[in-house]
């Protein structure tokens, strides 16, 4: 056990500014699905944190991997050498994007990093092309596009930039498309392609020669818990995009990495976009990674044009890559992306079982393990729960009572009800399911609206 456990325990005072986290148990170990505080209560981990401890707590072969590298070399400046585990990784992705057009990877430290390179390298290649013009970027209202000031500026939810503003121009965003609320009459494809159309009406509203790219999450995470489209809504997005010369950048940084089912979540639909950010189980916790997979032929244009002028000091670390491709080892030698489709499609099922007997939760979405459901006082009109309700915090504070932990959001427009991420690991068993329904049920049985 950590030797500072007993002085920085719980309700102990922090030094750190951060979340307050001062009430929270102590975490000492984890194994698996599960987390074991310092009172040596256990969690089963339905959330894998924000969505990151893809492959489980302490996989013995990541573990084993890192370890080799660390007796190697921990750190080697990529201005100055090449290192083996980035190269390998790099190529392993580019094989991976290879039916995608995306044959070439930059790395980072996390998300919101990554989706900073998409953008900087989006802007490089309109000036290599010589549409320096083009400088907007459309995003989708509600969306998470991460917390540095860019990212956050793409990021469809006022109250997070709000106490930052006005340091940075906000980008235009158009509605993610919820087609469960449409009205009588309308298709769920119908209803799709009109919000799809509400980009082309965006790009012609800001002036089309002056936006650069459409960034969304392919199956919607923090923000939207969940939120997919049906399939035609991908298609129109890729043909409105071209239409107007704007890039379609994919922030699959929770979705991607296996856990919808396919490595690249982009692969569910023909559509293909132009630039992809990665993180989160990316290296599944184990290390900080993000990864930005690009167009190889755009990345050409940027280096014929001078380079890619961005980067950080830990981008291609060989540490955070040998991690990286150790996880990547285990998710395709234990064919963990296969068993997310599997397993996903069982959890999801009972999820949906649920509604029978709570009437309260408003519709169950997403694909694969990438799972989550929102809560509804009328879930045929769409009517949330009143917010003095606290329901997403008191649901998900009941089920951590209970030794589950699922992530909760309460949705920002105060409009479509709080809602739910239930992401297990992509190695959950059935009878790990099993045990993540039933105490699921339990916390939710504890909240009567
Ligand atoms: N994009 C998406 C879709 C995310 O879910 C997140 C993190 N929740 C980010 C970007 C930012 O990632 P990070 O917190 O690693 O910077």
């Amino acid at each position: 056990m950590n030797e500072f456990a007993p002085r920085h325990g719980r309700n102990q005072p922090s030094s750190m500014f951060f979340w307050p986290t001062a009430d929270r148990p102590v975490a000492v170990r984890g194994e698996g699905i599960f987390i074991w505080d310092d009172e040596g209560r256990r969690y089963v981990d339905a959330s894998c944190g924000p969505q990151t401890t893809n492959i489980g707590h302490n996989n013995r072969r990541v573990v084993e991997a890192m370890r080799a590298q660390m007796d190697d070399i921990c750190f080697a400046f990529r201005s100055h050498f090449k290192n083996g585990p980035a190269e390998t990784l790099a190529d392993r992705l580019a094989d991976l994007g290879q039916d995608k057009g995306l044959t070439r990877a930059f790395f980072c430290s996390g998300g919101s990093e990554a989706v900073e390179g998409a953008i900087k390298l989006a802007r490089q290649y309109a000036l290599a092309k010589g549409e320096g013009t083009r400088y907007k970027i459309i995003s989708r209202l509600p969306s998470y596009h991460g917390s540095t000031l860019g990212a956050l500026s793409l990021t469809g939810d006022p109250a997070m930039f709000a106490p930052f503003a006005p340091m940075m121009q906000i980008q235009p965003k158009i509605p993610a498309p919820f087609v469960v609320e449409r009205p009588e009459g309308e298709s769920e494809d119908a209803a799709a392609l009109r919000f799809a159309q509400a980009l082309e009406d965006e790009i012609i509203n800001q002036g089309p020669s002056t936006v650069l790219a459409f960034i969304m999450e392919p199956i919607g995470g923090a923000a939207t818990g969940g939120l997919i489209a049906p399939d035609v809504y991908y298609a129109r997005v890729r043909e409105i995009c071209d239409r107007h010369g704007l890039l379609l950048i994919y922030d699959e940084v929770m979705c991607g990495s296996g856990r919808s089912g396919k490595y690249l979540c982009a692969e569910h639909w023909d559509a293909n976009p132009d630039i992809i950010a990665m993180a989160k189980g990316l290296a599944a916790g184990y290390v900080p990674l993000g990864a930005v997979l690009a167009r190889g032929d755009m990345v050409e244009a940027v280096y014929d044009a001078g380079g890619y002028a961005h980067g950080h000091t830990y981008s291609a670390g060989p540490l955070a890559c040998a991690a990286g491709l150790a996880v990547m080892d285990v998710l395709m030698e234990d064919g963990l992306v296969a068993n997310a489709a599997r397993q996903g499609a069982k959890l999801k099922a009972a999820l949906e079982g649920l509604m029978d007997e709570f009437p309260f939760i408003g519709e169950v979405r997403g694909r694969g393990l990438m799972l989550g459901f929102d809560v509804m006082a009328d879930r045929k009109k769409r009517i949330p729960l009143p917010p003095e309700l606290n329901a997403g915090s008191e649901i998900a504070q009941a089920c951590y009572d209970r030794g589950l932990i699922i992530y909760s959001r309460r949705m920002l427009d105060g409009l479509r009800g709080d809602h739910f991420l239930v992401t297990p690991p992509l190695n959950v068993t059935d009878e790990e399911i099993g045990m993540i329904v039933d105490l699921l049920r339990q916390g939710l049985g504890d909240f009567a609206p």
